[in-house]
């Protein structure tokens, strides 16, 4: 890519969460593999971010480029309405056998904002039809993140949720406190007092509790205690409301687990899925629900579920999604996860001796160092580049998710990015 190139993309393309009148540098990636990144000046970059925890078998991967092509030969597209096609009957085959029971009728969506406007609506119509329409409102925690769409924006954190903006059109949903108690601390019950008032006092007008399950992600980065996501099915069953799990983030190995939900040994009712689902490859999400809560929903008078994107199951995404849950349950990621995890808490903990840093936590492939001051993004950006790292901080979090096929070398080069980034601060 050229000067005129970049010039153009300045003025006439939008990048997400950005200014026209003051856009902040675009770096010019023209390919990838493995974990490396290749700018068009030929400098290589590893990635830290997996493109936003979605490119976990790594760039350029043979498996995934070979489903593509395949697909690619027979059909890229076919609508899904009366018609149905082997890579759809595939993924949704091996999403019902990898989610807990009882998890099996399986709605395809195009992206993960969508596969929660869909979890949301498949609440909505489920107590329209057991009669109780005014069952319609949305719990939710503080610092959650469930996308960009309007009801997914109702539930993102209202303060840090880059939202606020529209807080006069979105629809007012309950917010509990966010947990305190850490994963790897001590469970303080004082978690539930807010909580628990909640239920009490709206469960009448509660339709679904949505939460993202032990790690809350572009709300805050925040990893919370199993025992509150425990308590949460608990409450969800003793007052009648659907528990939704967004596991767009967290799903497929990305905790240490294969969902989130594992770490508390609970099912939800809905549970959504996307990033990670195709390898990072195209967009592609699904919400899952059960038979029972599935059937429910046909029973209103429309007698159908209210949704169909005209993009859903998309051969091509079905395809490369399928051969990247294959990777998966080859089970590698497990060991990939945990040697990630470990090395990330020896790395990353050095981080707390800094002045600027107020927290490290690390679960999994997940590994967070929270400043006490912003960052400032486009000179800590530019440094990053600098040391041939791809990290890409947001407010106070500098944090890595990267793909699972790191090589322990290129993961010792991000962390030590972070750490020289983050002491260079105080020059
Ligand atoms: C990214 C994300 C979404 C939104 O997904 P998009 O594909 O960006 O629409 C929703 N929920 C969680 C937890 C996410 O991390």
């Amino acid at each position: 890519m050229n000067q005129s190139d970049l010039q153009f993309d300045k003025e006439h393309i939008w990048h997400p969460y950005t200014s026209l009148i003051e856009p902040l540098p675009c770096y010019p990636v023209v390919s990838a593999q493995g974990v490396r990144l290749t700018l068009s000046d030929g400098k290589q970059l590893i990635d830290g971010m997996s493109s936003w925890w979605s490119t976990i078998h790594g760039y350029n991967n043979q498996r995934l480029n070979q489903a593509a092509k395949d697909q690619i030969d027979k059909m890229s597209h076919v609508m899904f309405g009366g018609i149905t096609h082997p890579s759809a009957v595939a993924l949704c085959r091996q999403l019902v056998d990898m989610t807990a029971q009882p998890l099996d009728r399986v709605f395809l969506a195009d992206s993960g904002s969508v596969a929660v406007e869909v979890a949301i609506k498949m609440a909505l119509q489920y107590w329209v039809a057991k009669g109780q329409k005014q069952k319609c409102r949305l719990l939710t925690v503080e610092h959650g993140y469930h996308g960009d769409t309007f009801a997914a924006m109702s539930v993102c954190d209202p303060v840090n949720g880059m939202h606020e903006l529209f807080n006069n059109v979105l629809t007012k949903q309950l917010f509990a406190p966010a947990p305190q108690s850490r994963y790897d601390g001590e469970w303080d019950n004082n978690d539930l007092i807010e909580l628990t008032a909640l239920f009490e006092e709206h469960h009448h007008q509660v339709a679904a509790m949505i939460i993202e399950p032990i790690v809350q992600g572009a709300g805050g980065m925040r990893i919370y205690h199993p025992r509150y996501l425990t308590a949460v099915r608990q409450l969800c069953d003793k007052y009648d409301v659907l528990l939704i799990c967004d596991e767009i983030a967290t799903g497929f190995g990305r905790t240490g687990k294969l969902f989130g939900y594992q770490h508390a040994n609970i099912v939800p009712d809905i549970l959504c899925l996307g990033k990670a689902i195709t390898g990072g490859y195209m967009t592609l999400a699904a919400t899952i629900t059960s038979q029972a809560i599935g059937e429910e929903i046909c029973r209103t008078k429309a007698g159908v579920f209210m949704h169909g994107p005209t993009f859903m199951a998309n051969p091509l995404a079905c395809a490369v999604a399928t051969e990247s849950l294959k990777i998966i349950g080859e089970n590698n990621w497990q060991q990939q996860v945990s040697a990630i995890e470990s090395q990330l808490k020896r790395q990353l903990t050095p981080c707390l001796e800094l002045p600027q840093v107020h927290d490290v936590r690390v679960l999994g492939a997940i590994g967070v160092v929270e400043l006490k001051e912003a960052v400032d993004m486009a000179a800590i950006q530019q440094h990053f580049v600098e040391l041939g790292v791809w990290i890409r901080p947001f407010g106070k979090l500098i944090y890595l998710m990267p793909p699972y096929i790191i090589s322990s070398e290129d993961l010792s080069q991000l962390t030590a990015a972070i750490f020289s980034v983050i002491s260079n601060k105080s020059e």
